[in-house]
């Protein structure tokens, strides 16, 4: 039976210059690869040694990268190792097999989402009565499917994220900030319904599940064994759960560590 690896990309195996947390001295930094541009500029990394552990992976394990990224977002990145056949974007409103959107899984999450949560319209409305210019760069609505703000994170009060929680919450929403991105997603919107599905298409014996964010938690929660980094929001709520594995390591280096977790544990799957 194989072993799924469903994991999260972004400071959890991808970096940007900004998430690095690089401590060495820069003479004794590591050599990283760039696996994002966006705009004809460099945008995510991984180490060198990361590249080859994710290529090791995908040799050995069923890689799906697991994303709240849109399709087009997750299409620039161009990871090391084989193609993955699945994977999972927009937190799990779209799996796409072989490169494609798999239709019927699209039509299930929207006939979910429709039945399950307060409407797009109505959070993006609130968002846009409440957000102060002030601190508020871009507000996005991502594949029609959630809302996300760039925010000055400086000026952003805590306050004010507090509060949209909780109206959020109570319409069956969840509210993650992560780095200058605060995130409204609908509750029924989940990695771990996606990470469902394609262990049961792949017939998988054991999943192996990493992420640092509030997004990542039902995937690791769904999964057999999970990694954190030791930073992020969840390292930050030091939430933890039996099976969790939370690691020292912070930056671009817990992605190393995670990628020879992952290795390690497939080994024994
Ligand atoms: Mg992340």
């Amino acid at each position: 039976m194989p072993v799924l690896v469903a994991s999260d990309l972004d400071r959890t195996l991808i970096y940007s210059a900004a998430a690095l947390a690089l401590t060495m001295p820069d003479a004794r930094a590591p050599r990283l690869l760039c696996v994002e541009v966006h705009e004809a500029k460099p945008l995510s990394f991984m180490t060198e040694t990361s590249a080859q552990l994710l290529t090791d992976l995908g040799d050995r394990a069923v890689f799906v990268p697991t994303t709240t990224r849109t399709r087009k977002q997750y299409q620039r990145i161009n990871l090391p190792g084989p193609p993955p056949t699945y994977a999972i974007c927009a937190n799990g409103g779209h799996l796409l097999v072989d490169g494609a959107t798999d239709q019927d899984w699209h039509a299930a999450v929207l006939a979910r989402l429709s039945a399950q949560c307060a409407p797009l319209a109505e959070v993006q409305d609130h968002l846009t009565r409440t957000a102060d210019p002030l601190w508020l760069r871009k507000q996005r609505i991502a594949e029609d499917l959630f809302a996300y703000l760039v925010v000055e994170r400086e000026l952003l009060p805590e306050e004010w994220v507090k509060e949209l929680a909780v109206w959020a919450e109570n319409r069956g929403w969840t509210v993650s900030l992560q780095g200058r991105k605060i995130y409204a997603v609908p509750k029924p919107l989940t990695k771990s319904a996606a990470v469902r599905e394609v262990a049961r298409r792949t017939g998988a014996g054991l999943t192996l599940a990493a992420g640092d964010s509030l997004l990542d938690a039902d995937l690791l929660l769904a999964a057999d064994r999970g990694w954190r980094p030791g930073h992020g929001e969840l390292a930050d709520a030091a939430w933890t759960a039996p099976e969790i594995t939370a690691l020292p390591e912070r930056g671009v280096l817990a992605g190393e560590r995670i990628l020879r977790e992952f290795l390690k544990a497939s080994r024994l799957g």
